[in-house]
């Protein structure tokens, strides 16, 4: 290839990252997605110039719709408040809007767009029809009771319910949202529109809709993926010392996994600390404290004497490790911590939180020979078995936990395989974020090139 088309489509890459920075002041995380997709499918977007041609860059940087709303809600002391809600429909070229709905205080425009964006290429992998899409609002659940909780959902999707359906946009949970804010929701969109469409929102209860496996989809997922990667280099889970961050949703079913294949988790987190327990991580006592009471990780010493409690989250990253699963939230492995990992010798770091580790974090592993699964490949068993949820109700039909999990088991070998082949194609072995990167991109774009310039 000559030099001077190289030039060219490097600085069409190029362009394009700085228009979204240009466009989107101040939205660090979504300059961040998009400067992580765009740097390492630029040799591809080299070889096909009608993309180029096409604005197929431009197109896929900015989100299709973008709705911001009021939430005005009233607390059990009579007290108004306000809260902002978002809804970012990125891109629906492979299929309807699909991607979950996060209240914590932190969200803002620029963490809607990174997770909207990130949300188009997980879901290009599952190999379901599902386009990229995310929400929510920056509510505190945390110390909510649970009328105001459901005031709360009922006021968001009063506005929410006219923008989703299941041909659509259909939301789902992520941080701060599971179970019981889905179940809030999913009444009030019934109330409102006086329809019971399943279809509408995924992670229901399962006597309404639901799908057995769903809410254990990714952690499970996220443990099939790395041990196609053990079983890639001749190991397993059997004996391997295991981090895994977060005490939410991810998080225990990963720990759940590992467990079962053998592996031995010593450490968990929450965003006030950390617990260190060299026994093993009492899985019964976590799904004690964080799902049936909303407690404190710290509250796990109360049982557990001899396990050790750090109020630094960060912290659980010094603790050596075979494998470390980031599970809690974006960018919680800097530079510093990946060092620390490699230093203790770290085998597989697999991202089981979106853009839980950083581009230098990233870097540093993969110079180091640390197998690396990013999360768009590894933690995608959430919403395909949310896919498979779709499937269900719009078959009217209810498949037992064993079929559903069977399924997830093969959606991540095959993504496992995609990205893999992907890599290998492109005399990349092994970087399987290049792999899932192109592997993605190639399907949209594809996708948004049949369908013109919309
Ligand atoms: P949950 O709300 O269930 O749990 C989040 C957990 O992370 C909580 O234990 C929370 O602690 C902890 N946490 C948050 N911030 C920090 C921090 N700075 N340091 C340490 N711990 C922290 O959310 P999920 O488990 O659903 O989501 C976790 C991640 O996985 C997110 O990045 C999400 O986008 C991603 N994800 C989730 C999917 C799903 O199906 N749920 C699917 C794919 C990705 P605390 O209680 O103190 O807030």
């Amino acid at each position: 290839m000559s030099n001077s088309i190289e030039l060219t489509q490097e600085s069409y890459v190029d362009s394009i990252i700085e228009r979204v920075v240009v466009r989107n002041p101040g939205e660090t995380e979504f300059h961040q997605a998009v400067r992580e997709v765009l740097e390492s499918i630029k040799p591809v977007v080299e070889l096909y110039p009608e993309f180029e041609e096409n604005g197929i860059l431009e197109r896929l940087t900015e989100p299709e719709r973008q709705i911001i709303f009021r939430v005005p809600w009233v607390d059990d002391q009579g007290n108004v408040h306000v809260n902002r809600g978002y809804r970012i429909e990125f891109n629906s070229a492979l299929g309807p809007y699909k991607g979950g709905l996060r209240f914590h205080p932190t969200v803002y425009p620029g963490i809607m767009k990174f997770l909207a964006f990130e949300q188009t290429f997980k879901n290009a992998l599952t190999g379901r029809p599902i386009g990229g899409a995310k929400g929510g609002s920056d509510f505190d659940p945390k110390g909510k009771s649970d009328s105001e909780v459901m005031r709360f959902c009922q006021s968001f999707m009063t506005e929410l319910y006219r923008h989703i359906g299941a041909q659509t946009d259909i939301p789902a949970g992520d941080i701060g949202v599971g179970n019981r804010e889905i179940g809030y929701l999913f009444g009030q969109y019934k109330r409102i529109t006086n329809r019971f469409e399943a279809g509408t929102l995924t992670g229901k209860g399962v006597d309404w809709g639901g799908s057995l496996a769903r809410t254990e989809a990714t952690g499970y997922g996220l443990v099939y993926f790395v041990d196609e990667m053990l079983k890639d280099i001749g190991e397993t889970f059997e004996g391997k010392k295991v981090i895994v961050s977060g005490s939410g949703n991810v998080a225990i079913y990963t720990v759940q996994k590992v467990i079962e294949l053998g592996g031995k988790v010593i450490a968990l987190s929450d965003s006030d600390g950390m617990v260190y327990d060299p026994e093993g991580i009492d899985l019964n006592s976590v799904i004690e404290i964080k799902e049936k009471r909303r407690g404190r990780i710290v509250e796990y010493l109360k049982t557990h004497p001899s396990a050790e409690y750090n109020d630094n989250s960060k912290n659980i990253w010094k603790i050596e490790c075979d494998i470390a699963f980031p599970c809690a939230t974006q960018n919680e492995i800097d530079m510093e911590e990946a060092k620390t990992l490699v230093n203790n010798g770290v085998l597989v770091v697999a991202e089981g939180a979106n853009m839980p580790c950083t581009p230098e974090a990233i870097e540093c592993f993969q110079k180091n020979n640390v197998l690396f699964a990013p999360a768009k490949a590894a933690n995608a068993g959430g919403v395909a078995t949310s896919a498979l949820e779709m499937t269900q109700n719009s078959m009217w039909e209810s498949w037992s936990f064993e079929e559903v999990d069977k399924k997830l088991r093969e959606v991540m070998k095959n993504i496992y395989s995609s990205i893999k082949t992907t890599a290998e194609e492109y005399k990349k072995d092994g970087d399987l974020v290049f792999g899932a990167n192109v592997t993605a991109f190639l399907k949209v774009a594809r996708a948004m090139m049949d369908q013109g310039i919309v």
